[in-house]
């Protein structure tokens, strides 16, 4: 598996490539704006041209922000058109793929519509793949198991279909009821996702250790190996041959050099069989 971190772009593309070279990234999430403000962002020819050099050297996923609420875009406008500028952005950049949390929202089913019908809409209007991202099951959130992420599949054009995969976050996953220590239920985890979904629609993962406990509900990502997942499980997760071509992304606090840290320790998990190098 391919490993990297979620890097800030405030201070710029070419700030965010110097920095995912320190770190040693083999990919690199990113937010397309500022992820706590509605107010739209406006590429210049210089961020266009410095995001070239950056996504030429290392592959780029997309991380929507927070504000817009796929499950609530009926409700109110800003949130689909939230969602479609940054769909925008990533045309306008080049990103071939995003990552959505899938929002939240009291009544369920009218949320798993709300979300299949943004997808569509943001499908539509590119040809950019999405990734669906498991919640942590906190309070309203949407996609806190396979099957209701499924639901929110089976909403979309059976035509765009092939754009969609998942995006699997162990914390999300732990702190909603899988406990991923157990490799027979990482197994049977996968399995669910192969039989619903079909073969290949695990996209990308977010390698988070968790503050919470398992079935908590709580999301708080924590230093890999230094939560209570764990180091074997995440040993098991990097090294699982289905997931060889796959790559994942840390969004750990970003304390001190606590970067680094996770960096080498999640490689020192890597079989060498499997590992790349990177420079
Ligand atoms: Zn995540
Ligand atoms: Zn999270």
């Amino acid at each position: 598996m391919r490993i990297g971190f979620h890097i800030s772009t405030a201070k710029g593309f070419a700030w965010t490539l110097r920095e995912a070279g320190r770190l040693g990234c083999e990919v690199v999430q990113i937010f397309l704006k500022n992820p706590r403000a509605w107010t739209e962002k406006i590429l210049t020819d210089s961020d266009v041209e410095s995001f070239k050099d950056f996504s030429e050297s290392v592959p780029v996923f997309a991380h929507l922000s927070y504000l817009p609420n796929i499950a609530k875009v009926d409700e109110d406008e800003r949130h689909m058109r939230g969602f479609l500028h940054e769909i925008d952005l990533c045309k306008k950049l080049g990103i071939r793929a995003m990552v959505v949390h899938c929002g939240s929202r009291s009544q369920r089913d009218k949320g798993i519509r709300a979300a299949s019908e943004a997808i569509n809409r943001g499908l539509k209007e590119s040809d950019i793949a999405v990734l669906l991202e498991n919640s942590a099951g906190q309070g309203h959130g949407i996609g806190k198991n396979i099957a209701e992420l499924f639901e929110i599949y089976q909403g979309i054009s059976i035509k765009d279909r092939n754009r969609v995969s998942l995006c699997l976050d162990t914390a999300h996953l732990f702190a909603s009821g899988y406990d991923i220590r157990v490799w027979e239920i990482w197994d049977a985890l996968i399995k669910e996702v192969d039989s619903r979904f079909g073969p290949h629609k695990v996209g990308l993962f977010h390698l988070n250790d968790s503050k919470t406990d398992l079935d908590s509900k709580v999301d708080r990502h924590w230093h890999i190996g230094q939560g209570k997942i764990g180091l074997d499980a995440f040993k098991n997760i990097v090294n699982d041959l289905r997931f060889k071509n796959l790559m994942g992304v840390m969004e750990t606090p970003k304390v001190d050099s606590m970067d680094e840290e996770n960096m080498k320790t999640i490689r020192s998990l890597l079989s060498p069989l499997v590992s790349r190098s990177f420079s």
